[in-house]
């Protein structure tokens, strides 16, 4: 185990944005451009984006809040309609439901993965009528694929549509039954998904987020939505063109576009997507191997093919304890997350501490340590180290 006498040189944060000159360069040829915004660096970081993950459709959005929002108007959520949920998620992935109206349920994590599980979710499906629920939000937590190939089946019997909350997994996969590698958001199973690339995400652009789908038609509302509800395209228009000016609001949409300045540094990013996605499975396995014979450390998760490592989550019985020691070390680490029914805007809709305890279980005892592609393996043996010593003199 090596010591801690080395120091880091900056505090160690548990997740931090890579940017390069060819970043810099990028942005800087958009700046010079003619078009600020809505030119053709959108449409360029869109078609390269659903390449990448594997779908036929991207819209890229002002951010990944604004991305489940347009998902859930598109999807006509309906005041009263319910929607089901992981608790261990960011409100973002509930907080959609209520900006249409809808009732955020929720079924209990499998302990095992963190991901919603799936056996929960039938058996409160078969708790009501069909038609009781209209749709499902699950999170490829921490950057783990979730099975939706399984979801699938189930939303088709009890009638729902999915958005995928892929925020945490580009690159991200699971194997179907027939053995396929299946990515993330790639839209084979799930109606829409949705990504952030928000600095601490894999892809940053400052704020930002994408949608992708194989569903033309959603594809097509999704553009109309994001732009005001506004269409110039002359098959969809309703009343005859009055010239070559004519466009239609026809229905009430909003400003979430995302820039050409974010989009160029989006696409930039892109280019070294499975760099930064290999250096963070090349980091995580390092901890594996660090943790796999330290007592009182389990991890969350581990030796997933096709994790994409959003967030490497441990396990401790004193968390707020190494919390707060790491913190006297440089380390910064984070909690993912506070469950969602805790907040005190959803105990104000009826939700409860209790009602789901095996999140709240794990959210006693988990902590979110430094990963990300510029993490130097100095600097993790030092967080690991300094781990180490927590666990076996501090703590003891
Ligand atoms: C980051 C994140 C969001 C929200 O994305 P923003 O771009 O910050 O709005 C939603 N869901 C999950 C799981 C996230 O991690």
């Amino acid at each position: 185990m090596p010591d801690s006498a080395f120091t880091p040189s900056r505090p160690i944060p548990y997740g931090r944005q890579h940017i390069t000159e060819a970043d810099e360069a990028a942005v800087l040829a958009a700046l010079r451009s003619d078009f600020l915004t809505q030119g053709p660096a959108v449409a360029a970081f869109e078609k390269q984006f659903a390449e990448y993950i594997g779908a036929r459709y991207a819209v890229a959005v002002s951010n990944g809040t604004a991305a489940l929002h347009l998902c859930a108007l598109a999807l006509d959520v309906l005041p009263g309609q319910r929607v089901i949920t992981t608790p261990l998620t960011f409100s973002a992935s509930a907080n959609c439901v209520r900006y249409c109206g809808g009732e955020v349920h929720f079924a209990d994590i499998d302990p095992a993965t963190g991901l919603i599980d799936l056996n929960k979710v039938r058996a409160l499906l078969d708790a009501h009528p069909q038609g009781h629920f209209t749709g499902l939000i699950p999170v490829d937590f921490a950057g783990l694929a979730v099975n939706l190939e399984q979801a699938r089946a189930l939303a088709d019997q009890y009638g729902l549509w999915i958005i995928e909350d892929a925020c945490h997994a580009p690159g991200g996969f699971f194997v179907d039954s027939q053995g396929q590698e299946q990515r993330c958001g790639n839209g084979n199973f799930a109606n829409l998904a949705i990504f952030s690339f928000h600095p601490v995400k894999h892809i940053a652009t400052g704020e930002g987020g994408m949608i992708t789908t194989n569903d033309e038609a959603l594809y097509r509302r999704l553009l109309r939505l994001r732009t005001h509800g506004i269409t110039r395209e002359p098959a969809d228009l309703i009343h005859e063109s009055h010239g070559g000016w004519y466009m239609e609001m026809q229905e009430l949409g909003y400003n979430y576009r995302l820039p050409d300045l974010n989009c160029a540094l989006g696409l930039s990013q892109l280019a070294r997507a499975d760099e930064g996605l290999a250096r963070r499975r090349q980091l995580a396995a390092r901890y594996d191997a660090a943790f796999a014979p330290m007592p009182g450390v389990t991890v969350l998760a581990p030796g997933h093919a096709g994790h994409a490592y959003h967030l490497y989550v441990i396990e401790v019985a004193d968390r707020k304890g190494l919390y707060d020691y790491l913190r006297t070390k440089q380390i910064f680490t984070q909690v993912h997350y506070i469950p969602v029914h805790c907040m005190p805007y959803y105990e104000g809709l009826g939700w409860r501490a209790g009602d789901f305890p095996l999140v709240e279980e794990y959210y006693s005892r988990c902590l979110s340590i430094p990963l990300f592609p510029t993490l130097t393996d100095e600097e993790q043996d030092y967080v690991v180290a300094c781990i180490s010593e927590f666990l076996t003199r501090i703590k003891n």
